[in-house]
């Protein structure tokens, strides 16, 4: 209302002084009648018809942004909407392409009768151009019903021409044309009129609004089409629509024409002026019906919301808006922990169950043979895979989030989006099965790929620069030497380069770490970790900033199948619940395990960026909220790992990590076994390196634990952890120290 009355259009004022805006007594929530992937048809419920409006383009540019194309009408409304414009430009913005149609109630006269059958059904228009959008917003009627309405209450004439009375002749006389008579469409003639009618039957009949009595029986209704211009494979279209319009703007003016206007700068000056003098001037009419509307208004707080429970998976389909998610904390300024109980992704569920409902079929029926529902085959598409990709690219504040089989088919489609002749740059220490891949499969279609030191910012920067680079995948922190890798600094030099990146996010997962706010592109988890949680599901999440890069993860995800099945989404669903509190358990146990480790005579290092002693503590704390529950430490000696690592009971000796329980390995013999032995020595990666992920237990059990496997493996080894260290003897103050340290962090883990 307020656009309308800025740009000096009347819909504001015929909302209010005709109490078209008051709410209907009897109003239901808006539902949706029928959706498919790429149209939906809203049952207003009986609501205002510009809230019922505004919920369809949303919809519509939703599935437009998504799909290409998006279609939604809306019907039994209480009001009829007009100021169309406000809507084509709204969609436009989006840099979308806008057709938007409105029925209203019967005011007009078709060419030829007497009898008004028509409304004043305005047709809007949004395109989107370089310069901003160009707006059409126009009435089909030679008058608006708010000039009758205003020039009866002024006793004033209305212009010639524009009204007809009861038996058809032309009448000034505003009462003659609102009692009896009708406006006429706005040339009068034949085109005009059928133009009135073809509106009418677009959003009418089409969306369901009632069409015999629209008086009697208050159903109005709207359409709303938006189109991504890509759909016709033009990527220039908004330049090129530039170019047309600056063509019009520059024709040879008719004399005492000062300057050509395209459709919508007569109402941007209008407003440009209102705004200039920082009043809006209202009508006193108006100002009446904001008065008494005012006095109807009932705080919000004091009603009560009937689907209040986010938890709910119940009523409509909304996507994670992206705009809305982009604010740190989500939507709602919510903590991760908040974010992961009660995800805003929700699905259209007739029972409202409290957990996501499992789609377990690859399947679904289609409305006919040449229409689409919103889902036809699970590998394209699945309503418990939605959920999941959806929390996940809401948590991670990204455009969109794709659930892949595994970490590795999440990590090989990120490959994917990479050329022959073109170089992926990576790290020199990362997870064994992502050397494989890149080592060994990504190399058969002609991509090079280039492993570098990634702490060492120069030489990162000459790998990118030194080939045609398209591609950047790191870890931070790596697996297994939990390196801190600069992702804000790397990022901005491979966007200077034109290239991506895309960080393995594993260790850290969306609860400690967000690597698309620190610039990356693409951020991988494998769900197979901390979003399980219990080892029970192999799976992979990849989460994007850009709609073309997101359009082309889809393509790969789709294409090569390589997607998450359904109950794998739900059992990651279900562990996105307690990821956070598992998460922090884990480190909190973590930190005083390092510190027990670090102290440990038979300890040569520990790498854990939660230690102050790590030389990535300060860029980690930068860029992460916490430290993790993954560490290593070297003993310089392989058996006496080998017998640490298989006298600790509590630590289960499996690869990967996340698990409620403590696991332990050795990676040079396990998960990092693929890479070759002299790649790993030239890496620094020590065959005696043990890996532990802390699990959920009692600390102190899992301290006195290794306490016991440390001092089985020293005997068995036959190395003497109070006489040596690095291979040399130890002072007797440095024994000393070393006992010391083990009591406090006994008594750490104790207080714990
Ligand atoms: N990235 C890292 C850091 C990993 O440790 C792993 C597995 O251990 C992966 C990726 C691969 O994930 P997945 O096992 O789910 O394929």
């Amino acid at each position: 209302m307020l656009y309308a009355q800025l740009r000096g259009n009347n819909q504001g004022i015929i909302k209010v002084t005709t109490k078209g805006i008051a709410r209907d007594p009897d109003c239901k929530p808006i539902t949706k009648e029928h959706e498919t992937l790429l149209s939906a048809n809203l049952d207003g419920g009986k609501n205002a018809g510009m809230v019922v409006l505004h919920e369809a383009m949303e919809i519509a540019c939703h599935k437009a942004t998504e799909h290409g194309f998006g279609i939604c009408g809306t019907n039994n409304t209480s009001t009829s909407t007009g100021a169309l414009g406000y809507y084509a430009e709204t969609v436009a913005k989006k840099g979308l392409i806008a057709l938007v149609f409105a029925v209203s109630p019967e005011f007009v006269a078709p060419n030829g009768a007497i009898e008004p059958i028509f409304g004043t059904n305005p047709i809007g228009v949004g395109i989107p151009t370089a310069n901003g959008p160009v707006v059409l917003d126009m009435a089909t009627s030679a008058y608006s019903f708010f000039g009758l309405l205003e020039a009866r209450t002024a006793g004033k004439r209305i212009p010639h021409g524009v009204a007809i009375d009861g038996k058809g002749n032309i009448t000034e006389d505003p009462n003659a044309a609102i009692d009896g008579g009708a406006i006429k469409t706005f040339d009068g003639g034949y085109k005009s009129s059928n133009l009135a009618l073809i509106v009418e039957l677009l959003a009418g009949p089409l969306v369901g609004a009632a069409v015999k009595d629209k008086m009697s029986e208050k159903n109005w209704g709207n359409l709303v089409i938006a189109i991504d211009p890509k759909m016709l494979g033009q990527q220039e279209f908004e330049k090129r629509a530039a170019v047309v319009t600056e063509r019009v703007k520059g024709a040879k003016k008719a004399p005492g024409v000062s300057e050509i206007l395209l459709p919508g700068e007569r109402g941007d000056a209008f407003a440009a002026r209102v705004k200039a003098k920082g009043v809006i001037d209202v009508e006193s009419n108006l100002w009446a019906g904001l008065q008494e509307l005012a006095q109807t208004w009932v705080e919000p707080s004091s009603v009560t919301a009937k689907n209040g429970s986010s938890t709910s998976y119940g009523q409509t389909v909304r996507g994670a808006s992206n705009s809305s998610s982009k604010s740190p904390g989500g939507p709602n300024g919510w903590g991760v922990a908040t974010r992961l109980v009660h995800p805003q992704t929700q699905i259209e569920d007739p029972f409202n169950s409290t957990n996501p409902p499992l789609y377990q079929t690859a399947t679904f029926g289609q409305p006919s043979a040449t229409t689409n529902g919103p889902y036809d085959y699970t590998r394209s598409g699945n309503p418990t895979r939605d959920l999941l990709e959806k929390q996940m690219a809401e948590l991670e504040n990204a455009d969109r989030g794709f659930a892949f089989s595994s970490g590795m088919s999440a990590l090989m489609c990120v490959t994917r989006l990479v050329r022959t002749g073109e170089r992926i740059v990576t790290g020199d220490d990362i997870y064994g099965g992502t050397s494989r891949l890149l080592d060994q499969v990504v190399p058969k279609v002609g991509i090079e790929v280039v492993h570098v030191d990634m702490n060492d910012l120069a030489a990162v920067e000459k790998a990118i620069n030194g080939g045609p680079t398209t591609m950047v995948m790191l870890e931070s922190p790596t697996n297994p030497r939990l390196q801190i890798t600069d992702i804000k600094s790397i990022s901005d030099m491979a966007h200077k380069k034109g290239a991506l990146v895309c960080v393995d996010n594993s260790i850290m997962a969306p609860v400690f770490q967000n690597p698309l706010e620190l610039g990356a592109d693409i951020s991988m988890t494998s769900a197979t970790k901390f979003i399980s949680g219990q080892s029970d599901v192999t799976g992979g999440i990849l989460t994007c900033v850009g709609e073309q890069l997101g359009k082309d993860i889809y393509f790969h995800q789709n294409a090569e199948g390589l997607h998450l099945g359904p109950f794998d989404c739900w059992l990651a669903l279900r562990g996105l619940k307690t990821m956070s509190l598992r998460m922090e358990k884990q480190q909190a146990n973590t930190l005083v395990l390092a510190e027990w480790l670090e102290a440990h005579p038979l300890v040569k290092f520990v790498n854990y960026p939660g230690l102050k002693s790590n030389v990535g503590y300060d860029l980690h704390n930068k860029q992460a909220t916490g430290t993790g529950s993954i560490l290593s430490f070297s003993t310089g000696n392989v058996e006496l790992s080998r017998i640490i690592v298989e006298q600790a009971k509590l630590f289960k000796i499996t690869v990967s990590f996340g698990n409620t329980s403590s696991l332990i390995s050795l990676p040079c013999f396990m998960s990092h076994a693929s890479i070759p032995a002299e790649v790993r020595a030239a890496r620094g990666l020590p065959d005696d390196l043990v890996r532990i992920s802390t699990g959920i237990e009692d600390v102190s059990d899992l301290v006195n634990d290794l306490s016991v496997a440390f001092e089985i493996a020293a005997r068995e080894s036959g190395v003497n952890p109070n006489t040596e260290r690095n291979g040399g003897p130890l002072t007797p103050a440095q024994i000393r120290e070393d006992e010391l340290l083990r009591k406090i962090a006994m008594l750490e883990a104790q207080l714990e």
